[in-house]
């Protein structure tokens, strides 16, 4: 059986930054990860929707340095370049159906958006090459894990189907509470109010899903037009220019239709009335872009559960005691939903893993 210190589930920012600081403070630690990826619900893509250095943010896009300093801190020592959401110009407004959208000349923005060049992406590939390959498995789901007399087993399980035991000290579960209630098997059986806590726990944006337009230049920005555009008929609610700071041209928009309506109509029909949405909000132009894409969080195990397909209310922190009873001290939450800071957000993982790395290395000094 493989043993380390510390297990880290899930590599997203939560899990990686948690893994990075364990690493460089000399703790032994395997960072285990379902996807064949990093990142987690950060994805950055090139025009095919595949992980991209330099590409279209299809999970978070923003971070506000203003309001959120635990991102704008990392995004500084990991130095990276940053740069503000585009939205010079109009705004346009669709209200229904039968009427010409309206545009117009928006008010400042109190609270700048501001994105990482190369996209999010690039925050978690620099965190990830701070860790030896030989400290992050891919591909590999945490299926159960096993409270024994002075450790913790963990039953992973590969994409081939194959299964293995993993011994740990400690346990830092960087994941949503209601997944890891619905992915992994407790043994003992978590308390009925704690389990049922993390069930209740809203993944943050997991009912939504984002289409991107790629074009060969950001066409609207010449018409004066910002990118940015509400809608009340839809498919998309509200939208905004995705151009990255290298040039590539885009928009994006949320869509407003609920994730069973969208896996009933499927991806093709959503896109193209996507499509003839951004035509009726920007112009013909917008009829024939490069490429499209359309990323579907609800329809992603690894982010969403069937509790998520519906509803989705913002985290609020609150009560700090997401383990309790004999879970005490063994297992540790780290992911973006516990934190007692902006919960739900990218800054919310980092305070969530700072403070899950502050409590594993309080311990292993204690012994
Ligand atoms: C569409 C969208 C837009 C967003 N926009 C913004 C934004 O603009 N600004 C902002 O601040 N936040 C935004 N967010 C939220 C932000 O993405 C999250 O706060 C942040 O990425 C959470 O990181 P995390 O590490 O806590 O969780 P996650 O990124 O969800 O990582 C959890 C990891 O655990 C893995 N995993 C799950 N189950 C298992 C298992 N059983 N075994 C092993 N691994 C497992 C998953 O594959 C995943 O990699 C957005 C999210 C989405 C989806």
């Amino acid at each position: 059986m493989n043993s380390c210190k510390v297990a880290v589930i899930g590599a997203g920012l939560a899990g990686l930054y948690t893994a990075q600081a364990l690493h460089a403070s000399g703790v032994d630690l395997l960072l285990v990860e379902a996807r064949d990826r990093v990142g987690g619900r950060i994805l950055t893509a090139g025009n095919d929707g595949a992980p991209s250095a330099d590409g279209f943010d299809l999970g978070p896009s923003w971070f506000w340095p203003a309001m959120q300093p635990a991102m704008a801190d990392l995004v500084a020592e990991l130095g990276l370049d940053s740069f503000l959401q585009h939205s010079t110009g109009d705004v346009v407004f669709e209200r229904m159906s039968r009427e010409e959208p309206q545009r117009f000349s928006p008010a400042d923005e109190n609270q700048q958006s501001m994105r990482v060049s190369g996209g999010t992406g690039a925050v978690v590939q620099a965190l990830a090459s701070r860790l030896p390959d030989s400290r992050i498995r891919l591909g590999t789901k945490v299926a159960a894990i096993a409270l024994k007399d002075d450790a913790v087993e963990l039953s992973l399980q590969g994409f081939d189907g194959s299964t293995e035991l993993l011994r740990a000290e400690y346990v830092v579960a960087a994941l949503p509470p209601r997944l890891l209630d619905a992915t992994v098997v407790f043994s003992p059986a978590q308390d009925p109010v704690i389990a049922a806590r993390w069930r209740n726990t809203s993944t943050w944006m997991a009912p939504h899903a984002k289409f991107f337009a790629i074009y060969d230049e950001a066409f609207w920005r010449k018409e004066g037009l910002s990118g940015t555009a509400q809608s009340m008929v839809g498919p998309m609610v509200e939208i905004h220019d995705a151009t990255t700071n290298s040039g590539k041209a885009a928009v994006f928009g949320f869509l407003g239709v609920g994730a069973d309506q969208r896996a009933s109509v499927g991806d093709e029909t959503l896109k193209q009335a996507c499509v003839e949405q951004l035509a009726r909000l920007f112009g013909p132009r917008a009829l024939t872009p490069r490429a499209t894409i359309l990323k579907d969080w609800a329809a992603d195990p690894f982010t969403a559960t069937i509790a998520d397909r519906t509803g989705g209310d913002h985290p609020v922190p609150g009560n700090p005691h997401w383990v309790t009873g004999t879970w005490e001290g063994r297992l540790i939450m780290a992911g973006s939903e516990t934190s007692p800071a902006e919960p739900g957000y990218l800054a919310g993982a980092i305070v969530a893993a700072k403070q899950a790395v502050a409590d594993i290395l309080f311990r292993v000094e204690l012994k």
